[in-house]
């Protein structure tokens, strides 16, 4: 492995970064087949970032490595206790070649925020952001020049400390690797049928659903694998008579006047998704509430003709209709155009503002390779 000096530099965040080159990298031609047709999540790229953090020595040893397996003694916190956060982000090229991303710094606030409630250590937003350019500035030929297409980058953080006692590890690992993402609909946006969960919760009250942490979604599969079995792609998750979410996108509800509810829980994950698509709503003149919403309101809603649809929001599949809610007892159908015309447009206006066909009115975007 060779260290590339030239990138061995005082980054912006103050730290320096070792950058170890690859040494068997994907071919161009080899990238080219996998960027044709990349699906998400399968493929990786050349290069990864590590940082390790001691109690002692903070945040330190910031480097861009090969891609490959990282050696964790068989005690290691994470793999017994499971303590561990991550965030997704994804990086776009816009028409002029450069690359960018969507609001990180909201990714690196929510990574705090999980870290602070898994007793992990904080890093930095400067720390988080000079790790996606250090990142791009490696496999930047990776992100891919499709429309639609994009490169997600998946920052994560685990307690690598060897030790079986029950306490905050001492020593942490926070990583990040990224992944080629193709369309999330090949064929078209379809609406999406939900199964409603009513044995199985995801969060409870002072519990963790806020965090971004993978327990979440250990508890999530087996409630998913019934969605699958009743012929739904994703679950919704209740608290009591109240909505919460999908097992990883935010859930909002569309009236006939046009006004857009999505549920207020402190069990829930903050979304950038949804946050951003109710932004362009409000800037539209459009009336969000943000309030507690129970599965009655859209039931009877739904009957009524007060709600005429559903969508669910996250960064990788960024908006999907919901056609229906499923669950033992009932079934809501939501089969009008009205909702899905008006979640389509909003989410066009921010694939626009992501890839730079439109004019980014909030600031969001950060160039990464510049
Ligand atoms: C990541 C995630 C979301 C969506 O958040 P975005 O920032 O929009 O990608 C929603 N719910 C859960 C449980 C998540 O983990």
């Amino acid at each position: 492995m060779a260290i590339d000096l030239n990138l061995q530099a005082p980054s912006a965040a103050g730290l320096i970064w070792r950058v170890t080159r690859n040494d068997d990298p994907t071919s161009e031609a080899e990238r080219e087949e996998i960027l044709a047709a990349p699906g998400f999540g399968i493929h990786f790229t050349d290069h990864m970032v590590d940082l390790c953090w001691s109690e002692k020595g903070g945040w330190h040893r910031p480097q861009v490595e090969p891609y490959g397996p990282i050696a964790l003694d068989p005690a290691a916190a994470v793999l017994h206790y499971s303590q561990e956060i991550f965030e997704g982000l994804k990086a776009y090229r816009h028409a002029d070649g450069s690359i960018w991303t969507f609001r990180p710094d909201r990714n690196a606030a929510r990574l705090q925020r999980s870290a602070r409630r898994l007793a992990l250590p904080e890093l930095p937003t400067e720390y988080f952001i000079e790790s996606l350019k250090q990142l791009i500035a490696v496999d930047g030929d990776w992100v891919t020049k499709k429309d639609e297409e994009s490169l997600y980058l998946r920052p994560f953080m685990f307690a690598k400390e060897a030790f079986l006692g029950v306490r905050a590890a001492k020593k942490v690992a926070f990583y990040v690797i990224a992944s080629p993402a193709g369309p999330y609909f090949p064929t078209g946006i379809a609406p999406v049928d939900i199964w409603l969960s009513t044995n199985y919760a995801r969060a409870g009250k002072g519990g963790t659903g806020a965090a971004k942490t993978g327990g979440n979604y250990a508890s999530s599969l087996l409630p998913q694998a019934e969605a699958y079995e009743k012929g739904c792609q994703q679950v919704l998750f209740l608290d009591g008579p109240y909505l919460e979410e999908l097992g990883g996108m935010n859930v909002v509800l569309v009236t006939r006047d046009g006004r857009l509810i999505t549920p207020a829980s402190d069990s829930i994950l903050e979304g950038v998704t949804v946050a951003s698509i109710l932004q362009l709503a409000k800037d539209r003149g459009l009336t969000v509430e943000q309030r507690k919403v129970t599965i009655d309101e859209w039931r009877e809603g739904a009957a009524s003709g007060e709600i005429v649809g559903a969508f669910a929001c996250g960064t990788a599949a960024v908006l999907v209709p919901i056609g229906r809610l499923k669950s033992d007892d009932f079934e809501i159908v939501h089969d009008g155009p009205e909702a899905t015309e008006l979640a389509m447009s909003l989410r066009d206006e921010l694939t626009g503002i992501q890839y730079g066909r439109v004019e980014d009115r909030h600031g969001w975007m950060l160039r990464l390779d510049a």
